[in-house]
């Protein structure tokens, strides 16, 4: 890729932007990091890869406590090293178990840590445990008011968990729901998404590349996407991340272990659906007409 592509691509990644509720602007493509820092022999090509997404501007990095057990916060620590923090935006989670007061604050501590980044952009409960709600909600607004994050959210939380969360106290002070969206998974649609948009807040779709077909066998060759695909001159992994980037509420994260692949990724924000594209995609890839249940692989 020579200096002008890398500095279009840029342009198109950095113009993809969305607000917070509490008024923060975030990037709308990042990078996610799951099953990243669990093998050493691969450490170097996902450093460079992480690397290669920030200079593209996916400053964005997705990353949790359970991750190759703190291995991919540690591999994003050694990426990020040099980099200005305020051009980052760091998100982790913290495990169900840990999210009460006995251990929240030092997973987080961890968390910080091991990235080597002085405090969270954004902190998330990672899926719902037993632990409750507003004992969680309190610690996370301690921690916001102590400078360690920028604030919190949550992830795999359907519409009925949200209402809950919002009746607890600072509960309403939730800043995004991460939640598996891709064309061949759009629950979401239905109720939650209408929910979340409502309130102003924005999503984080994990695997918006289905794990590449991991999630929805066939998917980046299926007959619409292919289609769409030959019209525009791209790879089935840009269509599946513009579909869900063509929503402006959406944080689309997928993970990338090769240059290739980031390079890809970064160049979906070029690439605009056209009316005619996304019939076809919803006729193959229907969105669903009643609810269904919160989808997590
Ligand atoms: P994903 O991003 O949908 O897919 C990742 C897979 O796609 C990898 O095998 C990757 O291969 C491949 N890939 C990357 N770019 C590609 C391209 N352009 N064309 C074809 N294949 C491509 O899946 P994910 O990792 O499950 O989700 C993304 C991120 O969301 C995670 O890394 C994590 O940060 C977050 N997440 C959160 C939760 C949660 O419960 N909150 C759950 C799952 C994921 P290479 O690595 O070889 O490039």
């Amino acid at each position: 890729m020579d200096y002008a592509d890398e500095k279009r691509i840029q342009d198109a990644v950095r113009g993809l932007y969305t607000l917070l509720p509490d008024g923060r602007t975030v990037p709308r493509l990042g990078q996610g990091t799951w099953r990243m820092g669990e093998d050493a022999s691969r450490a170097d090509g996902e450093i460079e890869s992480i690397q290669m997404g920030i200079r593209l501007g996916m400053t964005l990095i997705d990353t949790a406590e359970m991750y190759g057990s703190g291995g991919a916060e540690e591999l994003v620590g050694e990426a990020i090293a040099g980099i200005p923090r305020e051009e980052l935006f760091l998100v982790s989670k913290v495990y169900p178990h840990n999210a009460g007061r006995r251990n929240i604050f030092k997973s987080c501590e961890d968390s910080i840590r091991r990235m080597g980044a002085g405090s969270l952009d954004l902190y998330l409960l990672h899926w719902r445990g037993s632990i409750p709600l507003r004992e969680t909600v309190a610690c996370m607004e301690e921690m916001k008011r102590d400078g360690l994050i920028g604030g919190w959210g949550v992830s795999n939380f359907d519409a009925g968990d949200m209402e809950e969360l919002f009746n607890v106290p600072g509960g309403e002070n939730c800043q995004t729901n991460q939640v598996l969206y891709h064309l061949g998974s759009r629950g979401i649609e239905y109720e939650l998404l209408p929910w979340m948009e409502a309130k102003g807040m924005p999503f984080m779709a994990y695997s918006p590349l289905a794990q590449a077909g991991r999630l929805k066998s066939g998917i980046l060759k299926s007959g619409a996407v292919r289609e769409v695909c030959r019209r525009h001159g791209v790879q089935g992994g840009q269509v599946l991340l513009a579909f869900a980037l063509r929503l402006s509420n959406a944080i689309v994260i997928p993970k990338a272990g090769t240059l290739e692949h980031v390079a890809e990724n970064a160049a979906s924000a070029l690439l605009t659906l056209f009316e005619d594209d996304l019939r076809l995609l919803e006729e193959e890839h229907p969105s669903p007409r009643r609810k269904v249940s919160l989808d997590m692989s």
